[in-house]
């Protein structure tokens, strides 16, 4: 994950998923502390592989406030599978927000997927997850971000068993633990990828080379007005206007 020159004083928050929306808060200075030490796969305390088996209960698109990342490919990729041009999936379905630490004024800023209220009011939902089949599937499904495709194999999730049963919980995610066996070394393929994922969406954040915040800029100056700001800290948006 990120961090930045300088922000490495910020206060982290914690962070997972979304799908790990129930587990992917936005933190800087995890960006700062991550890096977790490369433990080849046989050696890992997933040596022996990790059952997996999604059920589609949508609990990791909703819970607790979260973050989804996605490229400029994934974003293109998403506007097609809901027949929107690029800068009206913008407008409709990505907010702006400021890490935690970061100014809300200038940033850095990052780029994620709108949040709606879950209809339980319980929690928030991802603005793509669709309820009005009376089950909670994803409207994007086969162009989802590779950080939902990578759930729950995300590397704060497999660090250690105690992580990866939390996370099982929290959610709940009850495909975790059952099964076909997912082989370590996927694990760990999944896992890495996550990591580097990230650490490059925020790299490109805080350098102001972010594609997707470009697109997101043009949409919103297309439409004449900025985006909510949103406060990753606390999660709530500056601008009244919920999105
Ligand atoms: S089974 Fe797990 S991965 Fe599948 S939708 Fe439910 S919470 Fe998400
Ligand atoms: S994009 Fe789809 S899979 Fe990803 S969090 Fe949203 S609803 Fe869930």
């Amino acid at each position: 994950m990120f961090i930045l020159g300088g922000v490495a004083a910020l206060t982290a928050h914690h962070t997972l998923p979304f799908r790990g929306y129930s587990a992917r808060q936005l933190s800087l200075r995890m960006l700062a502390s991550r890096a977790p030490p490369e433990t080849p796969p046989e050696t890992a305390w997933f040596a022996d592989g990790l059952r997996f088996s999604c059920t589609a209960c949508g609990n990791c698109c909703t819970g607790n406030p979260g973050h989804v990342y996605f490229t400029g490919a994934e974003g293109r990729a998403m506007a097609t599978r809901l027949g929107l041009a690029e800068d009206e999936f913008y407008r409709r379905n990505v907010r702006r927000i400021a890490p935690e630490g970061a100014d809300p004024d200038g940033g850095p800023y990052v780029i994620t997927l709108k949040e709606k209220d879950a209809p339980d009011g319980k929690g928030r939902d991802c603005i793509l997850l669709d309820r009005s089949t009376g089950r909670a599937l994803c409207s994007v499904y086969e162009a989802r971000p590779a950080q939902c495709r990578s759930w729950p194999f995300w590397s704060g999730n497999v660090e250690s068993r105690e992580a990866w049963e939390e996370a099982k919980a929290d959610t709940p995610c009850p495909g975790m633990g059952v099964g076909p066996l997912v082989p370590a070394a996927e694990v760990a393929r999944l896992a890495s990828q996550d990591e580097e994922d990230e650490e490059r969406m925020f790299d490109a954040a805080i350098d102001g080379t972010s594609e997707v915040e470009a697109v997101w800029r043009r949409a919103h100056a297309q439409n004449g007005k900025e985006g909510a700001v949103l406060d990753g800290t606390r999660g709530e948006e500056s601008s009244p206007e919920r999105q």
